[in-house]
């Protein structure tokens, strides 16, 4: 079976054919950088170049705020019925579905995710606009809510609204499916967008735009710049004509885009970066436990904010946990991202990969030993590959457990008992996700409720739902993704007092003004 390819390849979007071009979408069209810039996109997996982009400046991402900015003051968008919208968001997940194959090829060859694993994400993005056209129906605009009745009697009513114009900034750990997180709960509440992709990883993005681009949303409504943040991000921060920003990516990006929008008073959501305990229990079934703590850290070489990453394991069953993970880590495959068989696939750049090796040896530095892994793994000279690696006799206080590394490096933990399980996992600036596993449900239900963290699976990781909110507590976010919550922070809410005293005698409250 090795070497069997993703079935439909497209043949021009396989490495080593013609390079790909790709602009800017603004205002409706594919658009040239106004300075003429371009960068090419490399593949991590062959360290070589194998598209070209449009590379915006601070005017391009100016023009592209001033489009968003028109559409939606002077468009048709915010006020397009909720089924209309509803329509257009189904019709781009249709168009989405019909190339998902050829669009995880294209994710894969841009940002090294495997081609299980984007040609997943494809999956659930399109299920999670579905999710989003049914909610854009379902969102309510306007309530009527109960008041005490003095001094004024009245009926009183939420108006909820688009925020306006949002600015989108995404990293490159999941490109395609981040994009559809921001711009699915913007369009289904009648906001116009501008999205900026990572540096490393704007192609599918730009695919959707495509699709976009066929669909009936109006023009303007969504454009995509392809800059750095610190030229096309920053201004998107500080741009009057932004009302919102949505941000994904690092702690401390995150604590900078939120002084940058405090000029303007923005509403600013992050979901930011996290280091997220997974506690085994004495009771929990072994054989789920550990396949299941291995695919909450090494799942995209690590490169997931809400990973897995500080496995807790009871004194008692700490040796027993070691060497059944270390035994299944041997047997997870790192090779070609576009090979089917592969289950880990290189990290996103040479960057990354000098960044998590740097960790490792910290861990080390710091009294940590190396379970498995710790190099990069046999037989690829070429690609930002790092083995699956597992730290062992690591203390929360080490960097190693501090830290978010964003590899494929999984430390574990002892604890004593249960409170110091739940002290450990809590003794942390991150709180995004983790998971207990037993075999015992109210005992995990307990852990649960007692991690101060946005999400926690019991006998589960990654498993994110679109129903349901996500983000993090402490330095890991501000605001929720998905569900009903996640939809309201792209609505204003207006309150609107229908007074029902329709005399001016009846108003004597107006006497603090005037007298009795
Ligand atoms: P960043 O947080 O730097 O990047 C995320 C996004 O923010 C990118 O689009 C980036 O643009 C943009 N950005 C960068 N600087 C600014 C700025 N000053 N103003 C506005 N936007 C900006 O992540 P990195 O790619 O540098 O990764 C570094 C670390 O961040 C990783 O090792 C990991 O720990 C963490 N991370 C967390 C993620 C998460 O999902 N929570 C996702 C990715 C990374 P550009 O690409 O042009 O720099």
């Amino acid at each position: 079976m090795n070497g069997l390819r993703y079935a439909s390849l497209d043949r021009n979007s396989l490495r080593g054919c013609r390079m790909q071009e790709y602009q800017l979408y603004i205002d409706g069209e594919f658009v040239p950088a106004k300075s003429g810039k371009t960068v090419d996109s490399i593949n991590p997996a062959t360290e070589e170049p194998w598209a070209r982009v449009a590379r915006a400046g601070r005017e391009d991402t100016q023009r592209a705020i001033k489009a968003a900015r028109t559409a939606f003051d002077s468009g048709p968008w915010a006020r397009t019925s909720q089924q209309d919208r509803a329509k257009i968001l189904n019709d781009i997940a249709d168009r989405l579905q019909a190339r998902a194959q050829e669009i995880a090829v294209v994710e894969t060859q841009d940002s090294g995710g495997t081609i299980r694993k984007t040609g997943g994400d494809l999956m659930l993005a399109n299920a999670q606009l579905r999710y989003f056209a049914e909610m854009a129906e379902q969102v309510p605009l306007l309530t009527e809510i109960q008041v005490p009745q003095f001094p004024a009697q009245s009926t009183n009513f939420v108006q909820r609204e688009p925020f306006g114009v949002c600015g989108q900034i995404i990293p490159w750990n999941f490109p395609l499916m981040m994009a559809v997180w921001k711009i699915g709960p913007a369009l289904a509440t009648g906001n116009t967008v501008v999205i900026k992709p990572a540096t490393d990883t704007p192609c599918s993005l730009l695919e959707l735009a495509k699709i976009i681009d066929e669909s009936d949303l109006p023009t303007g409504v969504v454009n995509v710049v392809h800059g750095s943040g610190a030229e096309c991000g920053e201004e998107l921060c500080t741009s009057p004509m932004v009302d919102k920003i949505a941000f994904t990516g690092s702690t401390a990006v995150g604590s900078r885009i939120m002084q940058l929008a405090a000029g303007t008073v923005k509403k600013v959501t992050l979901e930011l970066g996290g280091k997220s305990a997974n506690i085994i229990l004495d009771d929990a079934d072994l054989d789920m436990a550990i396949d299941g703590s291995l695919f909450g850290c090494f799942f995209h070489q690590g490169q997931a904010c809400e990973s897995g990453t500080r496995l807790l394991v009871s004194d008692a069953k700490h040796d027993e946990v070691v060497a059944r993970l270390v035994e299944r880590t041997r047997q997870i495959n790192c090779g070609d991202p576009l090979d089917m068989m592969s289950a880990q696939g290189p990290l996103i750049s040479a960057k990354q990969r000098e960044t998590v090796e740097g960790y490792i040896k910290k861990g080390v530095e710091d009294g940590a030993t190396i379970a498995v892994g710790g190099g990069r793994p046999a037989g690829l000279p070429k690609g930002y590959y790092v083995e699956p690696t597992i730290l062992t006799g690591v203390r929360n206080q080490m960097t190693v457990a501090q830290e978010e590394i964003f590899g494929p490096v999984l430390v574990v933990i002892r604890y004593k008992d249960i409170d110091d399980a739940i002290k450990i996992a809590n003794d942390s600036i991150y709180g995004l996700g983790g998971a207990v596993w037993s075999r015992d449900d109210d005992k995990a239900m307990e852990v649960a409720k007692r991690v101060r963290t946005g999400t926690m699976w019991i006998n589960e990781y990654h498993m994110l739902s679109v129903a349901a909110p996500f983000g993090g507590y402490k330095q890991s976010g501000i605001g929720r993704e998905f569900g009903m919550e996640g939809l309201l922070e792209y609505m204003q809410i207006k309150h609107i007092h229908l007074d029902q005293v329709r005399n001016r005698a009846g108003k004597f409250w107006y006497g603090a003004l005037f007298g009795a």
